[in-house]
C-alpha cells in the first residue's frame, strides 16, 4: 500500500537537518517533525533560535534537538553525525541546508570568502553524506539545498555562490549513483528568492529578484519544507539524482 507523506509518514524515524535554527532550516525541521520524525537539528551561532526550534519539535511530541557545529568544522561535522546515531541509534534522512552566500565581482571577492563559501557549502554536505553513511537506513535520505542560481544566473555578482551551489549538482548525482543499490535516494532543492534573514523580502535587491521570477514573488521557507518533506517521504522513493527547482519560475 502506497502512504501519502504529510503526518506520520516519517513516523519512528530520525533526521538531521543542517542549519536548522532559521528561514528554511528551521522550517524544514519543523515539517519533517510534523510529519512525525524525531530531528536534530544544527546551528552556528544562534544557540536562542536553535533551542527554540528544538523546543517546539518536542512540544509536537517528537525529540528535537540543537547541537551546536559549524559546518566549516569536519570535526564538528563527524561529531554531530556519531552523536546523532548514538543519541537516537539511527539515522534516516540527511538535509544539508546551511549555507552562506558572498555576493561581488569575481576581482573583490577574497580567498578567505571563497574558503568559506566552499567550506560551508560544498565540503560540509560531502563530508555530513560521509559521515552519515554507515548510519542511514536502507530507504534512508539524502536532501540538500541548492539554489535557483545554479540553474540561472540571471544576474552579475554572483559568480562564487553559483560554484558552490553548482558543486552541489555534481554531488547529488554522483551519491544517488553510489547509493542507489541500498535504496537511499539523493536528492537536491534548489529555492528561489525566499524571504529570510539571507535574503529578505523588503531586501534593497528584493523587487530586482522578484522581476526574475515567473509568479513575480518572493517564496517562503515552508514553500521549501513542503518539497523536502516530499523528498523525505515515501512518496519520493523512485526519485533520486534529481534537482527540483521551487523557484517561482525563476530558472525558465
Ligand atoms: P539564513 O541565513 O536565514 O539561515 C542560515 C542557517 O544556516 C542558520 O540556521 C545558520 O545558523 C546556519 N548556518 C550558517 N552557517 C553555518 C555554519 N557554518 N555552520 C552551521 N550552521 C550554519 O539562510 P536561508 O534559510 O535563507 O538559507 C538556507 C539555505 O538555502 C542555504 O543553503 C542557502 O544558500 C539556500 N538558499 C537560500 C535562498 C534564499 O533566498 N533565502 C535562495 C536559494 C538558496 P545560525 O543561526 O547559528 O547562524
Amino acid at each position: 500500500m502506497t502512504t501519502m507523506n504529510g503526518a506520520g509518514t516519517l513516523d519512528n524515524k530520525v533526521a538531521l537537518v543542517t542549519g536548522g535554527s532559521r528561514g528554511i532550516g528551521a522550517a524544514v525541521a519543523l515539517r519533517l517533525a510534523e510529519d512525525g520524525a524525531d530531528v536534530a537539528l544544527t546551528y552556528q551561532g544562534s544557540a536562542g533560535a536553535a533551542e527554540e526550534v528544538a523546543a517546539k519539535i518536542t512540544a509536537m511530541g517528537r525529540t528535537g534537538w540543537a547541537v551546536r557545529a559549524d559546518s566549516a568544522d569536519p570535526e564538528a561535522v563527524r561529531g554531530v553525525v556519531a552523536a546523532v546515531a548514538e543519541r537516537f541509534g539511527r539515522l534516516d534522512v540527511l538535509v544539508n541546508n546551511a549555507g552562506v552566500g558572498a555576493m561581488g565581482p569575481v576581482g573583490e571577492v577574497t580567498l578567505d570568502q571563497v574558503d568559506r563559501v566552499l567550506e560551508v557549502n560544498v565540503r560540509a554536505p560531502y563530508l555530513y553524506a560521509q559521515a552519515a553513511l554507515e548510519h542511514l537506513a536502507d530507504g534512508g535520505r539524502i536532501v540538500s539545498i541548492g539554489s535557483c542560481i545554479a540553474q540561472r544566473t540571471a544576474f552579475a555578482g554572483g559568480v562564487l555562490y553559483a560554484t558552490s551551489k553548482a558543486a552541489l549538482i555534481g554531488f547529488t548525482k554522483g551519491l544517488a549513483r553510489e547509493l542507489g543499490p541500498r535504496g537511499i535516494t539523493v536528492n537536491l532543492v534548489h529555492p528561489g528568492p525566499i524571504d529570510t534573514d539571507m535574503n529578505p523580502a523588503d531586501g534593497d535587491s528584493a523587487d530586482f529578484q522578484r522581476g526574475f521570477t515567473a509568479l513575480g514573488r518572493y517564496g517562503t521557507a515552508a514553500e521549501i519544507a513542503d518539497a523536502v518533506s516530499y523528498l523525505a517521504g515515501e512518496s519520493a522513493r523512485y526519485v533520486t539524482g534529481a534537482e527540483l527547482a521551487v523557484d517561482g519560475g525563476f530558472a525558465v
